[in-house]
């Protein structure tokens, strides 16, 4: 039968195959992904439930547990990107009602916030200008003020470049039976991390900027403490695609379709936590500091400052200050049509004010520095 309704072609364009320009992308993520990677990722698709792509999810949350330096049995890698495992973690464990306590000094603690709230939670705060961190007093006077059952903080806040220190957070979280909620999205792989000891009991980040993949798997890793209170729920989780009761049946012994998984992703994402293992923790953190101070070195050489103060600057975001007079904006689309060099704008109350210089995962190399400095310099002249 021939059909009496016609095409409408009028969005049928007629393109040539892909081709996208070759750029360095210094911003705040995503970054280049390592040439392996993205090898790995051209592959042919496995069925999610063929053994052997079972087997690569059992070597994907064990090297996830080495990065984070965890030992928690549910660790996953979630099918979104950072934003679904930070979803993951307070639409588990937030039951109405719940105070959830967050600091914020920065555009992703206020996510968090309304994150949250979006959950039930009974949300307060405690906040400090944006670049500077809490002090273990003022996180300890604000625990004994709420008395909250999840505790949560950035441990890299992007909007800023500001690294939140976290020793003896964890114990004081303990005393208040509070469980200790942390984003490690632009932390993960490029700045020390020992979620363990630090007594962490609910984590996630990215795979596309410490890591050095593409954006799409985001770990997820939650503590015993922080499953007992998922399972004594008394109420489901009001998110079918992110509860990890239903996911930990996928991950697990049991092996049950629960949504199929982004193949080629997670291919990427195994070769990128193998690449980590295999420079080993130690070292990968060390390139991460050795070529972040000499970014600072060589941008203050051409006299510009740093926004946030040394002791908390991160590994792999700086945000640099805007000089008087000069068009920030400009200056960083002037980077990206005539050096292909992407770096980012300011966020939030930051917005106008600084740029924001990503060195993560494979990026963090002397010669990005070099590209972006020299590139600044014409720019700037
Ligand atoms: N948290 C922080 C600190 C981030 O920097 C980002 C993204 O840059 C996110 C959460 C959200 O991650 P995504 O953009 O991958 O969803």
């Amino acid at each position: 039968m021939t059909s009496t309704i016609s095409i409408n072609d009028s969005q049928r364009l007629q393109l040539s195959p892909l081709e996208v320009p070759n750029r360095l992308l210094l911003g705040p993520g995503p970054s280049n992904a390592h040439p392996a990677v993205l090898q790995a990722m051209n592959t042919t698709p496995l069925g999610h439930l063929d053994p052997s792509f079972l087997a690569l999810m059992d070597e994907i949350q064990s090297l996830l547990r080495y990065v984070w330096q965890t030992e928690n049995p549910h660790t996953i890698a979630v099918s979104g990107t950072g934003t679904a495992a930070m979803e993951a973690t307070l639409a588990n464990t937030v039951e109405p009602g719940d105070v959830v306590l967050i600091g914020v000094a920065g555009y992703f603690g206020n996510r968090l916030v309304d994150m949250a709230g979006r959950y039930g939670g009974d949300v307060r705060t405690i906040t400090k200008p944006w670049g500077q961190v809490f002090s273990l007093d003022e996180i300890k006077t604000a625990l004994e003020t709420h008395k909250p059952a999840i505790f949560a903080l950035v441990h890299a806040e992007t909007s800023t470049g500001a690294r939140q220190p976290l020793e003896g957070v964890g114990e004081l979280c303990r005393k208040h039976g509070t469980l200790l909620l942390l984003d490690t999205v632009t932390s993960l792989g490029g700045v020390p991390i020992f979620l363990d000891e630090w007594g962490v009991d609910l984590a996630y980040s990215c795979s596309q900027k410490g890591l050095g993949c593409s954006p799409g798997a985001s770990p997820f890793t939650m503590s015993p403490r922080a499953m007992e209170k998922v399972q004594k729920r008394e109420t489901k989780v009001a998110n079918w695609y992110l509860d990890m009761l239903l996911l930990g049946k996928y991950w697990g012994s049991d092996r049950t379709y629960h949504h199929t998984a982004p193949i080629n992703l997670y291919y990427g994402l195994r070769e990128a936590l193998r690449l980590v293992a295999e420079e080993g923790l130690a070292s990968c953190w060390q390139r991460h500091q050795k070529n972040v101070e000499y970014l600072w070195e060589q941008l203050e050489s051409i006299g510009l400052k740093m926004h946030v103060a040394k002791e908390y600057r991160l590994p792999t975001l700086t945000t640099v200050c805007i000089p008087d007079g000069v068009d920030g904006k400009a200056v960083a689309r002037q980077l990206l049509l005539e050096h292909n060099i992407e770096v980012g704008g300011g966020l939030g109350e930051l917005a106008g004010k600084v740029w924001r210089v990503g060195l993560m995962g494979f990026n963090s190399r002397p010669e990005s520095v070099d590209r972006l400095v020299e590139a600044l310099k014409e720019v700037l002249s």
